[in-house]
């Protein structure tokens, strides 16, 4: 797969096109990444809370491949914000993962209600230190969170992970938080399959002008777009469709038909109310 590279804040490079594994059965989650790996994915975004790490892991050991080739994510857990829980879980993270060190290491949530995401992201810098995490960001966060953290560190997020779609563009987040050098990776950028991208205006007719299905002209987008993006799905050819999307290109034309389909509506949940 020829997936192109972004630059993080922290100069390291990462995949712009990964596969995440957000309710991949954790029974699965062995078969499922090692598909991805060999059909050649090298960037899988998973999480403490998906309780799939150890496939994840197992398939990594199995494949063979150098770990400098692969970009591993995952994330600390609500429950497990503040200084000493996010070290244990970082650790318990990374044991679970088989690995010495995660590519990036995420906040989940901002999780007001418990008041510790600055505390946590002072604690993220140190594991950064420590290299447990090379590069380190946040997902679910509001421009709020951002400021917070910004009022006590220097070290801007790399990336916020954020639900991002054609009709959830998330364009004044993104107007904000670029311009600061934190990158964007979407979460459900299919929609999660909660409703369907060929009843935006336009989709249908671009897809078919390019031979290619709509959630592949989804995925196109977002590439065209600068954002990082990990279309989930567990079956394999679903893996190669996925990454079949380097063999044409959105004109100006076609991505301003996209940006006026946005209707400001998530499928998931918000961040004020997830704890
Ligand atoms: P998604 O938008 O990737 O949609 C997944 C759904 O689309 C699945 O039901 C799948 O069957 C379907 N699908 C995939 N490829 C398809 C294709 N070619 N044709 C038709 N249907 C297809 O949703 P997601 O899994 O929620 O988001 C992607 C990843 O983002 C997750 O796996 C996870 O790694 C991450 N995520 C993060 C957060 C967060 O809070 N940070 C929240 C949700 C997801």
């Amino acid at each position: 797969i020829p997936t192109p590279h972004l630059t993080l804040n922290d100069g390291r490079a990462i995949p712009q096109l990964g596969l995440g594994v957000f309710l991949v059965d954790p029974a699965e989650a062995e078969r499922i990444v090692s598909d991805a790996l060999e059909v050649g994915y090298r960037h899988i975004d998973t999480a403490m809370i998906y309780k799939n790490e150890e496939g994840v892991g197992r398939a990594i050991a199995n494949s063979g491949i150098p770990r400098e080739e692969l970009f591993i994510t995952t994330k600390l857990w609500n429950s497990d914000q503040g200084t000493d829980s996010a070290r244990a879980a970082l650790d318990t993270s990374l044991s679970k993962l088989g690995l010495d060190y995660v590519d990036l290491y995420l906040i989940h949530w901002p999780a007001p209600k418990y008041g510790k995401h600055v505390e946590s992201w002072q604690t993220l810098v140190e594991l950064r230190s420590s290299g447990k995490a090379r590069s380190i960001g946040v997902s679910n966060f509001m421009q709020t969170h951002l400021d917070d953290l910004a009022q006590v560190s220097d070290v801007v997020p790399v990336v916020n992970q954020v639900e991002l779609h054609p009709a959830f563009q998330q364009r004044e987040l993104r107007a904000f938080q670029e311009p600061r050098g934190t990158l964007t990776e979407a979460w459900g950028p299919l929609g999660q399959g909660k409703y369907e991208l060929a009843e935006l205006p336009g989709l249908a007719e671009i897809a078919e002008r390019h031979g290619k299905s709509v959630q592949q002209v989804a995925i196109r987008w977002h590439l065209q777009e600068g954002i990082i993006v990990f279309p989930k799905t567990s079956k394999r050819e679903r893996m190669i469709e996925n990454a079949d999307i380097f063999d044409f290109e959105l004109s100006a034309d076609e991505m301003a038909t996209i940006a006026a389909a946005d209707r400001d509506e998530r499928v998931g949940a918000h961040p004020l109310n997830t704890d």
